[in-house]
């Protein structure tokens, strides 16, 4: 290689999810040849992103303080905690503008063979959490994969004996799909939480 520097800078690149090689070398090139002044913010970006950015002590989420904003802020309604995946489900669900309770972060679901269980994603936090922010809500919002459900159906068990009522988001036919067009996963889920529309 002509440069040991823009061959190191390709082998770090290559870190990140889904670059190869050829990638690696693209952003690298283009860096330095159209956009030194990005590189260099981005550069800083992550030295202070990945130096900083901790956990949220009380809901998990990445958090540069010892509490995020969300459990930082007073005015959303804490009688109600959504329990999700990653920190990118909480991001998703805040857009819609239509949940304004608190949040427990998993950051992972429950996967034996990974080594994964209940203690590793957190769950007697959660539990801790429930009983003790007497929260009367706790909404699973886990993923409609296997691993999701199974997940929801661990903390459902575990919530059992609390005063909390549980209930799990539902999964269905999206806004403006054609069912001949959906799995039949989704189908058949569509069905068992449709809601009544009178009486
Ligand atoms: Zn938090």
């Amino acid at each position: 290689m002509f440069s040991p520097l823009l061959a190191q800078l390709v082998e770090h690149l290559k870190c990140l999810p889904g670059v190869g090689t050829k990638s690696a070398q693209r952003m690298a090139i283009y860096l330095l040849q159209r956009n030194r002044q990005g590189g260099l913010k981005l550069a800083a970006s992550l030295e202070s992103a990945l130096k900083e950015i901790q956990h949220c002590e009380r809901c998990q989420t990445f958090s540069e303080h010892a509490l995020c904003r969300l459990c930082a802020d007073n005015r959303r309604n804490s009688s109600q905690l959504c329990v999700v995946e990653t920190p990118a489900d909480v991001i998703a669900i805040e857009q819609t503008n239509s949940y304004r309770g608190l949040y427990f972060v998993l950051m992972g679901y429950i996967s034996p063979i990974d080594g994964i269980g209940p203690n590793e994603i957190g769950i007697p936090k959660l539990l801790q959490l429930v009983q003790a922010e007497a929260i009367e809500e706790v909404i699973l919002a886990t993923n409609a994969t296997v691993e999701g459900d199974a997940t929801a159906h661990f903390i459902a068990n575990a919530l059992k004996n609390q005063n909390a009522s549980c209930t799990r988001i539902a999964h269905g036919v999206p806004i403006d799909g054609e069912l001949g067009y959906l799995d039949t996963g989704t189908i058949a889920r569509a069905f068992k939480a449709r809601l009544p529309l009178h009486g």
